[in-house]
């Protein structure tokens, strides 16, 4: 018959990502008319606590090795607790662990495995996947042909899943991991440094690129998020000039964010750019040139000079919110 598993690797919170992605296998596998299993290992009591609030079954991974978070018995213990569950579709979440998990994972369970899902349907044919290609200039519709199909998706794009009238006991599945299967060491852990919200999170959202011409720009952007209640992001043109830490990069090889507003400030709009943040509701934009690209992607646009604008807005919003 079959499960939906939805993973939960260690350290994973409840947050819109976790919410996105129990969303996603609940209605995957009342589609599928499956149970929906939400598999997790070294997570808080919340955590569980809101999972078995969520899914059909809930399956927490115990085994002394993994602990330690690392890559290889990760791996290991959801591939063991994976083949044992009986999986028809795996999900996993879009962090950069799940990425690099998903391929492994679909090999060696003999399945199939597809990335950057931006929706999933079970169809006549099997399950199919729909994502965005070429720099976000084409969507591309992928057929798994192979059960099982593993699955790292775009959570924040799904909706949340309801919540069930009761809640689910939660199993615990011993793993046995041998520990002389790591091939790489963990040496050390830099935590990134931030105040505020995650750009993932986060509900509003000041983006600044290469427009803005130096550092100091980002200051009145700053006072702008102040008052919006925002988080300051920047384009990867900005970050590379070192104009703001490179955890602010919004795009294909920065953060995928998802917020109810994004206001991209003398951003162009480059298609990796884009890639970024195709999930967020509104794009707002502010920029000289009327024929940037963002133009073509944004609800709200104003062709005009940053400077113009900022310093007049923030006053503007604060004296509206006062
Ligand atoms: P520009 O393209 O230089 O645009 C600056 C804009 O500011 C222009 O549109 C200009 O009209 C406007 N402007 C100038 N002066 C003013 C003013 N006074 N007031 C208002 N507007 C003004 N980019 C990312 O952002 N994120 C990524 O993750 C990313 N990944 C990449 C991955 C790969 C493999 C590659 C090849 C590229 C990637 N890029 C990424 C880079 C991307 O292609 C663009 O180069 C980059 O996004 C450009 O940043 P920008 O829009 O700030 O700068």
């Amino acid at each position: 018959m079959g499960n939906v598993i939805s993973c939960f690797l260690p350290g994973t919170e409840f947050d819109r990502a976790a919410q996105g992605l129990l969303g996603a296998a609940a209605r995957l596998a009342s589609a599928c008319q499956v149970p929906h299993v939400a598999l997790a290992a070294c997570v808080s009591d919340t955590m569980t606590e809101a999972l078995e609030r969520h899914a059909d079954r809930v399956v927490c991974i115990r085994s002394g090795l993994l602990s330690n978070d690392h890559p290889e018995s990760c791996l290991a213990a959801f591939h063991a607790a994976c083949a044992s569950l009986d999986a028809q579709t795996v999900l996993l979440g879009q962090d950069a662990r799940s990425q690099e998990m998903t391929p492994r994972l679909g090999y060696r369970l003999g399945g199939c495995s597809i990335g950057d899902a931006q929706s999933i349907d079970m169809t006549d044919g099997g399950l199919s996947v729909r994502r965005s290609v070429y720099g976000g200039k084409a969507v591309a519709v992928v057929r798994a042909s192979r059960t099982p199909a593993v699955v790292w998706i775009r959570a924040r794009a799904f909706e949340p899943a309801a919540e069930r009238s009761d809640s689910v006991q939660t199993e615990i599945l011993d793993v046995e991991i041998s520990d002389g299967i790591a091939a790489t060491q963990v040496t050390g852990r830099q935590e990134e440094s931030r105040t505020g919200v995650r750009l993932e999170d986060a509900p509003v959202i000041v983006s600044g690129g290469r427009g803005l011409g130096g550092p100091e720009p980002f200051e009145e952007l700053k006072k702008l998020a102040g008052v919006m209640k925002a988080e300051v992001a920047a384009s990867r043109a900005a970050c590379d000039a070192g104009w703001v830490p490179p955890g602010l990069q919004v795009g294909q090889t920065g953060k995928k964010v998802a917020p109810e507003l994004y206001l991209a400030i003398a951003i162009s709009g480059a298609s990796q750019h884009l890639m970024g943040i195709t999930d967020a509701r509104v794009i707002a934009a502010i920029n000289t040139d009327a024929e940037a690209p963002i133009f073509r992607h944004c609800q709200f646009g104003l062709v005009d000079d940053w400077k113009n604008v900022v310093g007049p807005l923030t006053e503007r919003i604060a004296s509206l919110l006062q």
